[in-house]
């Protein structure tokens, strides 16, 4: 969704291949019509991925990777890990405090109505550590908002938490520039048609 998440995971992903260390990467399945199980940037690098799907069950995932690889993997890379449930991030805690594995998870915080995704919230709760990938709004201010685009331009404030097939709906805006768009909307929208 436009930030530099998946590219980061992807660059990662990359110096793991050259220094032999054993990962894998994995993605909840959002749009079931992707054929190809792929993580790709916008940059245009990409890597294969397993799937995650709702009810696929990551620590047991895990151990079936272990027995057939015949060794624990020490790295796992997640993308759009706001899409997990909170019962996978509960899933892949025990992998880490289980087997000694890593793993990190990439995603947005809020959705965009500004509020937290269901595995992003659980990641707050019982991730060690959170990082934040800053990025910049056209006005200068750090971005805090995915804001979903309508036809017209207009930000959208009502629907579905996930839409299948729009990721290039989004555009991450600083709080204050989203809430000068909503004002100046419903302004122009209460305007009398003459
Ligand atoms: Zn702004």
């Amino acid at each position: 969704m436009g930030s530099a998440k998946t590219a980061l995971l992807l660059t990662t992903a990359y110096n793991f291949e050259e220094r032999g260390m054993r990962y894998v990467c994995l993605k909840p399945v959002v749009d079931t019509r992707e054929k190809i199980n792929v993580i790709r940037s916008r940059i245009g690098i990409e890597r294969e991925c397993k799937w995650i799907h709702a009810d696929t069950d990551l620590y047991m995932l895990a151990q079936d990777l272990f027995e057939q690889s015949m060794c624990v993997i020490d790295w796992f890379l997640i993308d759009e890990a706001q899409f997990l449930t909170s019962a996978q991030v509960d899933q892949l805690a025990r992998v880490v405090d289980d087997y000694g594995s890593n793993v990190i998870c990439y995603g947005l915080r809020t959705d965009f109505q500004t509020h937290l995704f269901e595995g992003s919230k659980r990641l707050f709760e019982i991730a060690d550590t959170i990082d934040e990938i800053k990025s910049t709004c056209t006005c200068g201010r750090k971005t805090i908002v995915n804001a979903r685009i309508g036809a017209n331009g207009d930000f959208v404030t009502e629907g579905a938490q996930v839409e299948i097939g729009g990721d290039d709906r989004y555009i991450s805006v600083c709080r204050r520039c989203w809430r000068n768009k909503r004002i100046e909307q419903a302004t122009k929208n209460t305007l009398p048609l003459i």
